[in-house]
């Protein structure tokens, strides 16, 4: 039942999380106008604004002009109420539980700003810190001062892999890697760009093969963080056992 409901909010906040990860680059207000058909501008009515019911009723198109609405919003917002009733199976029920919805969420406004727009917006990143730093004022990790080992360990690489692959790395990705670090201290945020850069490339060398992608081409980095972290944060202890066991055998 409750995680019926985690699913619920997860499927609205989602559907809330792309309307802000398309309208902050922008420079737009997320409360007004009210979101509208891209083909046809037909102001969408409160029953067209149900997270993915709508979608099905409508059968994917605008009851303006029955152009096809993309099939990724309604994956997004399903994605979104998933990640949030998965979460306690992870974290279990304790107050941990609100630093992951608090990520997941973050993580879903910065894979559709990054995917859209090749941007991860500092006024996220900034929202968020206030909310983390709140966050872990009340449950900090053990021990507290982890989250400035790791938020500064993490800044310090990347400005160097930043500065020596002149600009490989962006700027937004470093800022939230800092974030990242705050949020998960110092052994974990390692792990999550490790695994990050991982998923990156092998996800990045199949659209190469596949031709989805151009060579050169920039791909967002965001979603790849986003799994990386989450991997690094549900799993991490695990995994970095078995991977000092592989070393060290
Ligand atoms: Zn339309």
């Amino acid at each position: 039942m409750v995680y019926t409901l985690l699913l619920v909010y997860g499927i609205i906040f989602g559907s809330f999380y792309i309307v802000v990860g398309l309208r902050i680059p922008l420079k737009k207000s997320i409360v007004t106008p009210r979101s509208s058909c891209q083909t046809c501008g037909h102001q969408l009515k409160s029953y067209e604004l149900i997270p993915v019911i709508s979608f099905l009723i409508q059968k994917g198109k605008c009851r303006g002009c029955q152009s096809r609405i993309s099939p990724i919003y309604p994956v997004f917002e399903l994605l979104t109420g998933i990640l949030f009733a998965t979460a306690p199976l992870f974290i279990g029920w304790t107050g941990e539980l609100v630093v992951a919805l608090t990520l997941i969420s973050m993580f879903m406004i910065i894979i559709v700003s990054d995917i859209n727009y090749m941007l991860i917006p500092d006024k996220i990143l900034i929202w968020f810190a206030g909310i983390f730093l709140l966050e872990r004022i009340i449950w900090p990790l053990p021990p507290w001062w982890d989250s400035l080992l790791g938020a500064g360990t993490v800044f310090l690489l990347l400005l160097i892999i930043a500065l020596a692959s002149k600009g490989g790395m962006g700027g937004g990705d470093i800022k939230l890697y800092a974030l990242l670090g705050f949020v998960l201290g110092f052994k974990l945020v390692l792990f999550s760009f490790f695994l990050s850069t991982l998923f990156g490339a092998v996800i990045g060398s199949l659209a190469l093969v596949f031709k989805i992608v151009k060579r050169k081409q920039p791909i967002p980095f965001g979603p790849f963080i986003a799994a990386g972290t989450l991997t690094a944060y549900y799993w991490g202890s695990d995994l970095f056992e078995l991977y000092l066991q592989f070393l060290f055998q």
